[in-house]
This record gives C-alpha cells, structure tokens and sequence, in this order.
C-alpha cells in the first residue's frame, strides 16, 4: 500500500491527516505463523523539506498459534509509531523510503505492529495446554493419563 506524499513534500510545517486500510503477508514470528487483518492505521503527515513526518495510530487483529495448546490463538495489537519518510533513508533510525511522490506504508506498519507483539500467544489466559504424555487438548477434557506432579 502506498502512500501519497506530495502534498506534505510541497508545503513543508504543514499536517495532512491520513487514514489507510492495509493488507499484509502472513509472517513467521518466533517460530510461528502469523496472519493479520483489519489493518488499519491512521494520523498526520507533516511536511518537513524533502522529508515527511508520520505520526500515526497502527492497529490489526492477528492469528497465530496458542504456545501451549497450538490451537488457533487471536489477539487485537495496537501502537504508536512515530516514523520519517526521506529520499535517503536512515533505516537505524526508523526511516523509510520516498519513491517519487509516494512511500511504502507496508513496512513501518508492520514494523510497528511487530514492537506490540506478545512474546506468546495464547487461545485463552487459562489455556490447560497438551498433556505431555498423550498429547490430548487438556481444554477439551483431562486424558486418562494421571500426573502424579
Ligand atoms: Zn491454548
Ligand atoms: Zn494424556
């Protein structure tokens, strides 16, 4: 998804509020895949000379893998991101590309949605997880493999 930045580019102090609905490519994060939807962000781009400040609001419901149970695990991510567009981007400091008049929203969205990532997804907080001996989703009824610990 790109991004039009002439008018930013043209009048430099000025805000122009923005507001974009994305799609992005399922990813694999910590070992595990993870899908998105309803990406959305939102917020100003300011001019400033040949480079354009994004100041914005990322949020995108993602799918992944419950760590314990490995069933299908879902949570909401939301975040601030503070980015700058340039022709001669600086990616350590969070910098991205202007191509023409334009700019790839796709990678500070993404890398701003991966910065809110839990470090572990779950199906439900009390998740009972796999027993280890049979491999049965303890969530849908105890095994008949009895833990002595
Ligand atoms: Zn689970
Ligand atoms: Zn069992």
């Amino acid at each position: 998804m790109r991004i039009d930045l002439s008018a930013p580019l043209r009048d430099s102090g000025q805000s122009y509020p923005f507001s974009a609905d994305l799609e992005l490519e399922p990813i694999v994060y910590l070992d595990d895949p993870v899908a998105f939807s309803n990406v959305h962000a939102e917020g100003v781009l300011i001019g400033a000379g040949e480079s354009v400040e994004m100041r914005a609001t990322v949020s995108a419901d993602v799918t992944s893998r419950c760590a314990l149970c490995l069933e299908e695990a879902k949570a909401h991510l939301a975040a601030e991101t503070v980015d700058r567009f340039s022709r001669t981007p600086n990616e350590d400091e969070d910098e991205y590309l202007i191509e023409g008049y334009s700019a790839d929203l796709t990678k500070p969205v993404l890398d701003a949605l991966l910065l809110e990532m839990p470090m572990r997804f779950l199906c439900r907080p009390d998740c009972k997880g796999l027993c280890p001996v049979c491999g049965q989703n303890r969530n849908n009824g105890s095994c008949t493999c009895e833990q002595d610990s």
